[in-house]
């Protein structure tokens, strides 16, 4: 059988239209990545109906992700929210509507960068993401990661750091470092939620946008 991307992605619809979402969807995203289409858009179009959590029960939309597709920079928060979940797009709240103003401050737009989370379901009450859900949801995570290549991911939050980094570790010891995830550099900032909930924050969090700015968009 020939697996080009388009033929990978009929062929799998096929299969769920015959079979149920139930046997589909086993079969794809347990970490047997070699399978998955290799752009972004036929890659969301293949999990977009996942059931591989409970979460796929009650969430409304499959928050997947926006921006630019080769973007630099990937930004990484835990996972969507009421107005994420309503809308099917990544920090639309407050929080995102903030992280749109930082991201202004470095020169930067929403297009020109990637925003994702670690779950794309909302979990219910927003409570932190459950580490069985982590587990079924990450190779997506990689799998987007791996496909858009960027120079820096940046991880919104110490829930976001932690889950990636597989830590327990304080925000505050985290920040400053150079991390690796799925090969790629990794630096950890506060979730912009947090800066909401408490402005000493600002401070700090601008120190590390200038440090993403200086050292990955400045750099040729
Ligand atoms: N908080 C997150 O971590 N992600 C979102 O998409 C929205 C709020």
């Amino acid at each position: 059988m020939n697996l080009d991307p388009e033929n990978l992605v009929q062929y799998l619809d096929q299969t769920r239209q015959l079979y149920g979402n139930q046997l589909f969807l086993e079969d794809i995203g347990q970490g047997n990545t070699e399978t998955y289409p290799e752009d972004l858009d036929s890659f969301h179009k293949l999990i977009c109906n996942c059931q591989k959590c409970p979460l796929s029960q009650t969430r409304k939309n499959f928050v997947f992700g926006v921006g630019n597709p080769k973007a630099d920079i990937v930004f990484i928060g835990e996972a969507p929210g009421e107005q994420e979940d309503i809308q099917g797009i990544p920090f639309v709240g407050r929080a995102g509507k903030l992280l749109d103003k930082i991201l202004a401050a470095i020169e930067l737009k929403r297009d020109d960068v990637y925003i994702c989370n670690i779950l794309k379901c909302r979990p219910p009450k927003n409570r932190d993401p459950l580490p069985s859900e982590v587990e079924k949801c990450e190779p997506y995570l990689i799998k987007q990661l791996q496909l858009i290549d960027p120079k820096l991911i940046v991880a919104l939050g110490r829930i976001s750091a932690c889950t990636i980094l597989k830590t327990k570790d304080s925000l505050k010891n985290l920040r400053n470092q150079i991390f690796k995830y799925a090969g790629i550099d990794l630096l950890v900032t506060y979730h912009p939620a947090a800066l909401l909930r408490n402005p000493n924050f600002k401070k700090p969090a601008w120190e590390d946008f200038q440090i993403i700015r200086d050292k990955y968009l400045l750099q040729p």
